[in-house]
């Protein structure tokens, strides 16, 4: 209660904005996640890995947009690009140009499993995307997804059932890093589904790390039964530099995943609005419009799918996302920053030993839990997180949400953080000692 009142108090400037848009915006705000209890802060502006409040607080920026301000607010390349692009090139041009193709090309090289990209405006146009592709090719329509998977507004999936979906019988919910389950799901549906989709790390679950083995066990038991395999990267792509894919080895061959289909966003046009899904080329050549012609020369073929959208080669993402990954995200800087963020999750566990406060996650993106045991860090599905969690380690959590804030700390209402690129260990080193006080 102390802690609530204090930001209501030092907070003047937002509560006047959010009773503003109260009147406009249902709840307040367009972004449901970023609504948090009295009511959310208004940002006024961003500076590299700082944020500054309407009511004039200084932030270090521990989220990073959910994990999509990667870059940082002001990268200087990136602002470079954008004004290049709004001079010299024009926006949105209604016409296909160079820049899409060699954005594509960066992502090929980057991301060996996939051959052929499109582009789209959302990781959740993404997955949606993907999802048709797989639906057209194997002619089925179920798609096999896991409890507390977030795939986009209107694909996630809580307590095994799918939530804010258009279409509630599709899907078939299994449980997170359940070996046995999956293998079981699989050859249950083997002729009824189309895909499995599903993250290496459930992000917005609580940034649980999905088990090698059991994600190989989907590649291998999806291959057989002639079910693609679709990874969702939008969040995890920045964890290696081939995606989180790159590091999942598998625990006998030692060969990292491939999955048939990889969908992405965030990060990847550094700050643009974007998403992006590509694979295996004979699946997205269901894009190609020569494939009908094909057909009627009496070839068996699949029919060509359409996939348009006014802003799917907007020059600024399409630009942006090609220095993103060219120059600034480099496979190195990639490799530094999630060093930095592994041995940040250590000193935070270190910290969190006998103390109901716990951390999950993989490399520079993760999620503080409270717990009501004195828990591990090895959790391995939402449902034993939930177990865990009551009123008071959810109040517990609130409080310390509310100190963060106060000492400066940005970082998501659930626990979560992801850092940003120019972060220096003696800002860790604050945040750490802010923790140890807590
Ligand atoms: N997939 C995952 C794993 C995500 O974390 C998100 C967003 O948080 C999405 C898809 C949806 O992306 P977008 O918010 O760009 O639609």
């Amino acid at each position: 209660h102390d802690a609530k009142e204090e930001y209501q108090k030092s907070h003047p400037n937002s509560l006047r904005l959010h009773q503003d848009a109260l009147e406009v915006l249902p709840g307040g705000n367009t972004r449901s996640v970023l609504h948090t209890d009295p009511f959310p802060i208004y940002m006024d502006r961003g500076e590299g890995n700082r944020l500054v409040d309407v009511d004039g607080h200084e932030y270090l920026d521990l989220i990073g947009e959910m994990t999509a301000g990667l870059c940082g607010h002001s990268n200087p390349l990136i602002q470079e690009t954008i004004l290049s692009t709004i001079h010299k090139t024009g926006l949105n041009l209604g016409a296909t140009t160079a820049i899409e193709s060699q954005f594509a090309q960066e992502i090929c090289r980057r991301f060996p499993s996939i051959e052929r990209v499109r582009f789209c405006n959302s990781g959740t146009e993404a997955n949606l995307y993907a999802l048709s592709v797989a639906r057209q090719a194997t002619g089925l329509s179920k798609v096999i997804v896991f409890s507390g998977g977030y795939h986009g507004g209107v694909l996630m999936f809580v307590h095994g059932v799918a939530s804010n979906t258009v279409d509630q019988d599709d899907w078939i919910v299994g449980n997170y890093n359940d070996v046995e389950g999956v293998r079981k799901l699989i050859s249950e549906n083997k002729g009824k589904a189309a895909a499995v989709l599903v993250e290496g790390m459930q992000g917005a679950g609580g940034c649980i790390p999905g088990n090698p083995a059991f994600l190989h066990a989907i590649q291998t038991t999806a291959n057989e039964a002639g079910i693609l395999f679709i990874l969702d990267e939008v969040m995890t792509s920045r964890l290696g530099p081939g995606g989180l894919q790159s590091r999942i080895l598998d625990p006998i061959h030692q060969t990292a995943l491939r999955p048939d289909m990889t969908t992405l966003g965030k990060y990847i046009a550094g700050g643009m609005t974007i998403g992006a899904f590509g694979g295996r080329k004979d699946l997205l050549s269901v894009y190609d419009p020569r494939l009908g012609l094909e057909s009627r020369n009496g070839e068996e073929s699949l029919q060509p799918m359409s996939h348009s959208g006014t802003f799917n080669n907007n020059t600024l993402a399409m630009s942006v996302g090609c220095a993103t990954l060219s120059t600034v995200y480099t496979a190195q800087v990639c490799i530094d920053l999630n060093a930095m963020g592994e041995r940040f999750r250590q000193n935070l566990l270190e910290i969190c030993r006998g103390t109901r406060m716990t951390v999950t996650g993989v490399g520079a993106v993760c999620n503080i839990h409270f717990l009501s045991q004195i828990p591990r860090s090895d959790i391995e599905c939402v449902e034993e997180l939930e177990r865990e969690q009551t009123e008071d380690t959810k109040v517990l959590g609130d409080i310390f949400w509310f100190h963060a804030i106060r000492q400066g700390f940005w970082m998501a209402r659930r626990g979560m953080l992801a850092l940003i690129m120019g972060t220096t260990e003696p800002e860790l080193g604050r945040f750490l000692a802010f923790v140890k006080r807590f």
